[in-house]
């Protein structure tokens, strides 16, 4: 592989701090269909654009992709700004980010935010090391507020809060970039809900004109393929999780039974995927998936942060943990202190009986009917 004009998109300077810049979201898009998580962005977007009083933008690459800029409008945009080149059909690292360094240079954005997808997390480093900017990977939160500095206690008004997990989860940081502007992050997908679109809404598509030869595209892509998920946690009303606490492989059944009569999705932490419990489809978490379905059953979980991290935005946890002390028991709307292999069992019965007095109901019912 030959990266022969990787210094094409390098810059000298990094661009001054703006505080009318706006804020932009990198409108990702994979043949010709949004991803998830930019419309997921396009909400959190729009709140820290409206705190700040600036305009929402978002920046969209592709071959054909003026019905993308148009969706990203409905998405709370105020501005798309619309890169459109045959070159750009597909993702490639250098052109993708030569155009965004561009685009970058020339309209000055305070904040930039890219999902925590396999594109974004190459491109956003790639723009962060051009630009000359800072990049806080995987937040779990954005916010808008003042940092005082303790080296001289100068105040820095209306940053960019970039909060995630660190130090193996022992701390949320709260990292900011007060100087090397763009501010920028990457989010994983389902952090933040996304919005209702509005098709009433307008906004204005900015073409940019770009140059793009082969020279820019090192890569020949000659065919793509894709492991499809297992299963789409993301999409679940109830889920079922099991923690290291279950034990084993073979008592993971209880999990799966469970999640089965409740019509739910089996899922994991992290040390029950690495104990082979589960595959790694099924993790939530930080480094899983991130969910907020209307019921999460915590089973034999202890609840570290970096598991909160994917599943606290739930409507409803419920946590089954023999120790009074579980720290899952801090978000719980409800907590069963027990042990797992008494309660579980338990609760598969209770549902099964339900639903078999409900089927007996309907039965009834019909039969009076007739
Ligand atoms: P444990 O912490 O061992 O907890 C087991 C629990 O089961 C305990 O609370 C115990 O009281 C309970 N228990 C035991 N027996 C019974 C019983 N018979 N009945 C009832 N309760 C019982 N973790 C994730 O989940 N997702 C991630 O995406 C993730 N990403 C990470 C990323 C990084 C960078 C790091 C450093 C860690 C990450 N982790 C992640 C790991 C995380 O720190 C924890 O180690 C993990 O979540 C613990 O899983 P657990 O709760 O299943 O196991």
């Amino acid at each position: 592989m030959r990266y022969t004009n990787i210094e094409v998109y390098k810059r000298q300077n990094m661009i001054e701090v703006n505080r009318q810049g706006e804020v932009w979201v990198f409108g990702e898009q994979h043949e010709g269909r949004l991803e998830d998580v930019p419309i997921e962005l396009m909400s959190k977007g729009r709140r820290l654009a409206d705190t700040l009083g600036v305009k929402l933008a978002a920046a969209v690459l592709g071959d054909d992709a003026k019905e993308l800029a148009a969706k990203l409008i409905h998405y709370g945009a105020d501005k798309v700004y619309l890169v459109e080149h045959p070159l750009l059909a597909q993702y490639q690292s250098n052109s993708y980010a030569k155009v965004i360094t561009g685009l970058i240079d020339k309209h000055k954005p305070q904040i930039v935010l890219y999902g925590a997808t396999i594109v974004g997390r190459d491109l956003a480093p790639r723009v962060a090391s051009a630009a000359k900017a800072g990049l806080t990977a995987d937040c779990t939160d954005l916010q808008i507020g003042n940092h005082t500095t303790a080296k001289n206690g100068d105040t820095h008004k209306n940053l960019l809060f970039q909060i995630r997990p660190a130090f193996g989860g022992n701390i949320i940081a709260t990292i900011i970039n007060y100087d090397r502007w763009p501010q920028m992050a990457t989010v994983r997908e389902g952090v933040f809900a996304a919005a209702e679109p509005d098709l009433q809404r307008r906004g204005k598509i900015i073409t940019e004109a770009v140059e793009l030869s082969q020279r820019d595209l090192p890569l020949e892509i000659l065919a793509e393929q894709k492991r499809p998920k297992k299963v789409n946690l993301k999409a679940a009303r109830i889920i079922v999780a099991g923690g290291a606490g279950v034990g084993s492989r073979d008592n993971f059944s209880l999990i799966r039974d469970l999640a089965n009569c409740l019509g739910a999705a089996p899922a994991a932490t992290r040390a029950a995927v690495d104990l082979g419990f589960i595959d790694h489809d099924h993790q939530v978490g930080q480094t899983g998936t991130t969910v907020r379905p209307s019921l999460y059953i915590a089973v034999g979980i202890s609840g570290a942060i970096q598991h909160q991290a994917g599943m606290s935005r739930s409507q409803k946890i419920v946590a089954i943990n023999n120790d009074p002390d579980a720290p899952i028991f801090g978000i719980a709307h409800y907590k069963i202190l027990g042990d797992l292999n008494e309660v579980v069992p338990k609760m598969i019965k209770s549902v099964k009986e339900k639903s078999i007095k409900e089927e007996k109901t309907i039965k009834d019912g019909q039969f009076l009917q007739r």
